[in-house]
């Protein structure tokens, strides 16, 4: 057996607790990972209180991200001993995930771990900012650079916020960081590298079609009206990279951005991503991020404390990220 946080699915509901899980129960795959560190991503929150279905299968490991070191393998490109990482691909959803000790996957969903990042900060930067990185690599794809004009980044002191800003600001964009906790985490932001810090309420209430042009690209964590706005404000010719939906699911917008100003929208997609891209993002990841912001944005607590970490990220009281530690 190994310790797993496991959901069992019972009359009144779903049960979540730190237990022992048989070796026989772990899912196919070719490359068996003991997993040393996970994290909480806002998707994990979802699983871990069962406020939305991403859990379709029961018994089910959350986690959707792991560290750790290849263990046996019959896969053509791992060994054992090999560090690894890996983000989505339905772990932590359909298939067993990163909250446990070990985990069986196929290779095919592995990264390696960059040379230059610990475990520890490949999962301090883990899917929320992997899907950061996902974001700046579509705004750069549609021609935008620092010259372009500022950058928005909405819930930005989230997970995927917080990366966004510090890797826009390092690349020498002037960030505009979107929050509803300016009060307590404006220092923090700055920090970051934001230049402008702006109350989320700005953004969140119903806009008109077309507002002043703002900023040239956005990456939008939050949905809702407030990524209807982020486009509303989108200079000409500009792009806004969508990724989340922590303010809601809608999309109350028109076509005026597109058809008026010629605004771009990209959506930004982390479980499926194919590989070369993934290993374009975890390159530039370990090129780019500043290992100084990585830290200040990172919490770290152990396997038995995420399951009460779950409610907190969904109320949006988790500050940047945090790092499960399991071995
Ligand atoms: P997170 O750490 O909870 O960050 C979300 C942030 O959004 C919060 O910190 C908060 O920032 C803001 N927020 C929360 N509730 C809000 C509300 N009701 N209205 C407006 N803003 C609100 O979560 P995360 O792990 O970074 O994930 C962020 C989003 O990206 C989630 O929706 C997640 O599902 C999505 N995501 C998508 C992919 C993909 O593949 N597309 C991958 C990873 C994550 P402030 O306090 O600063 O306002």
């Amino acid at each position: 057996t190994f310790k797993a946080v496991v959901i069992e699915k019972g009359e009144g509901g779903q049960r979540v607790a730190l237990k022992d899980f048989d070796e026989a129960d772990m899912m196919d795959g070719d490359v068996t990972v003991r997993v040393t560190h996970s994290t909480l991503n806002y998707k994990d929150g979802l699983a871990l209180t069962g406020k939305a279905p991403v859990v379709r299968r029961w018994p089910m490991i959350p986690g959707i991200d792991f560290a750790g070191v290849v263990e046996a393998s019959s896969h053509p490109d791992w060994k054992p001993g090999d560090a690894v990482v890996l983000n989505g691909w339905g772990t932590g959803e359909t298939h067993l995930g990163a909250y446990a000790e070990k985990s069986r996957v196929k290779g095919d969903w592995l990264v390696a771990l960059p040379a230059s990042l610990t475990p520890e900060q490949a999962m301090a930067i883990g899917t929320a900012g992997y899907t950061a990185m996902l974001a700046m690599l579509a705004l750069e794809r549609h021609g935008l650079t620092p010259q372009s004009g500022p950058a928005l980044v909405t819930g930005a002191a989230g997970g995927v916020g917080s990366v966004a800003v510090s890797l826009l600001a390092r690349a020498g964009w002037h960030v505009v960081a979107s929050t509803g906790r300016a009060a307590e985490e404006a220092e923090y932001l700055r920090g970051l590298g934001a230049a402008e810090i702006i109350d989320r309420a700005e953004l969140s209430a119903p806009g008109k079609p077309l507002g002043k042009e703002r900023w040239a690209a956005a990456i939008d964590a939050v949905g809702a009206t407030t990524l209807a706005n982020a486009l509303a404000m989108t200079r000409y010719g500009g792009a806004v990279a969508a990724c989340g939906l922590a303010g809601g699911m809608d999309l109350p917008t028109s076509v005026a951005p597109f058809i008026l100003r010629g605004v771009a929208l990209y959506g930004i997609e982390s479980v499926m991503a194919p590989l070369p891209l993934r290993r374009e993002a975890w390159a530039r990841l370990a090129r780019d991020l500043d290992p100084a912001a990585l830290s200040a944005m990172t919490t770290t607590v152990p396997l038995a404390e995420v399951i009460a970490r779950g409610p907190e990220i969904l109320a949006g009281r988790t500050r940047g990220r945090v790092v499960v530690t399991i071995a």
